[in-house]
């Protein structure tokens, strides 16, 4: 199978070296890496930050290994040069549109979480977060009001279909887990969210084997952190999933924990850590590596039909968490090697 490796900016390079080293040593020779620039490394070499020979290895591969993208040197260029039109760009022409971020908090560290430890240790759920529309993508714009004031507008909009389709993610990652939903919306208030509910309440017909809830993103956003160990899976719209995708990964401790997937409609998807490129950091071998090597795990399980090898590199990273490998961001000071190493001792 083909992996086409998107190494991009700052410490995207650093960390994926490591999840590349970790996937050869689980598969072996079963996976192939080809690597291409994306992002301010891609403008910097070509000119664009999405070059078309990056997104024709996006496109022939089975799956996606994406570092981080953004550069300051960029700051000053046009948007659509910007290094973070690379990622906007591959999730619009691969068509991925269901966002998993999981958050859970590893024993070992506790004390990293932003919660009490009784409450973080509950932690373990997945945030199912639709990402091609919403009022990102609805028109926007800026204009005059009768009286000459400036008003900005942008329309929240959603159809059944984009619904449905996230629904169904929801409903088989729910399955896949201890079987429980909650679809979040704000439907006392919004048009776009009472056809959210009604649409997850049909579609749930097709899933009797799982518990569906509903839930106020407000109320949903309180309950996170008062008692986050009520839920196994969320599902929700772009705009309230962003939100509360960062809140939870607050609760689980470092932002160098947490990976992401982006799948589209066949369980082809992309996979990256959910932090940046951290410039602050480039460059010094001190970027935890681990939420990569986790979204290396999640690209197994979902899209490469590896799940055995997905829980052998999860249980790779937990046992070197027992054994004391901590980065920087963790109270530790291994560089980003030797957290790597520290994985592929454990495997
Ligand atoms: P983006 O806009 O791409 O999300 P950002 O501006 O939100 O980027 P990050 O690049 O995620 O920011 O960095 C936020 C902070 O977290 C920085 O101080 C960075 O050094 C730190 N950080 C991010 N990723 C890691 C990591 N893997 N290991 C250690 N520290 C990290
Ligand atoms: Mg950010």
């Amino acid at each position: 199978m083909l992996i086409a490796v998107l190494p991009g900016d700052g410490i995207g390079p650093e960390v994926t070296a490591e999840a590349v080293r970790v996937l050869e040593m689980v598969c072996g020779d079963r996976l192939t890496f080809k690597s291409a620039p994306v992002g301010g490394a891609a403008y910097k070499a070509s000119g664009h930050p999405l070059p078309p020979a990056t997104l024709d290895l996006a496109k022939r591969a089975d799956a996606i290994l994406f570092g981080a993208v953004g550069d300051p040197d960029c700051d000053s260029l046009e948007r659509a040069l910007r290094p973070e039109q690379a990622i906007l760009g591959l999730r619009k022409e691969l068509a991925l549109f269901a966002n998993l971020r999981p958050a859970r908090l590893f024993p070992e560290l506790a004390d990293a979480s932003a919660l009490r430890p009784e409450v973080a240790s509950a932690i373990d759920m997945v945030i199912v977060r639709e990402l091609n529309g919403d009022v990102y993508f609805g028109e926007k714009g800026m204009r005059k009001t009768a009286s000459g004031r400036r008003e900005g507008y942008d329309i929240m909009s959603y159809n059944e279909d984009e619904v449905a389709r996230i629904a169904h993610s929801g409903f088989r990652t729910a399955q896949a887990r201890r079987g429980k939903l909650c679809s979040v919306d704000k439907a006392n208030v919004l048009e776009t969210s009472q056809l959210w509910r009604d649409v997850v309440i049909e579609i749930s017909a097709e899933y009797p084997d799982v518990e569906l809830s509903h839930m106020y993103v407000d109320n949903a956003a309180m309950q996170l952190v008062r008692n986050p160990g009520q839920f196994d899976v969320i599902v929700t719209g772009n705009l309230f999933g962003d939100i509360l995708s960062d809140q939870a990964s607050m609760c689980a401790g470092s932002i160098g924990m947490l990976p992401s997937a982006s799948l589209d409609a066949g369980g082809k998807g992309l996979y990256e850590p959910i932090h940046g490129s951290a410039p602050d950091i480039a460059g010094q071998g001190k970027a935890n590596p681990l939420a990569t090597i986790l979204s290396a795990a999640m690209m197994l399980r979902y899209s490469l039909g590896m799940a055995e090898e997905a829980n052998r590199i999860e249980v790779a990273v937990a046992t070197a968490l027992a054994g004391g490998a901590r980065s920087a961001d963790l109270g530790g000071a291994m560089t980003t090697t030797q957290m790597g190493d520290a994985v592929l001792a454990a495997l």
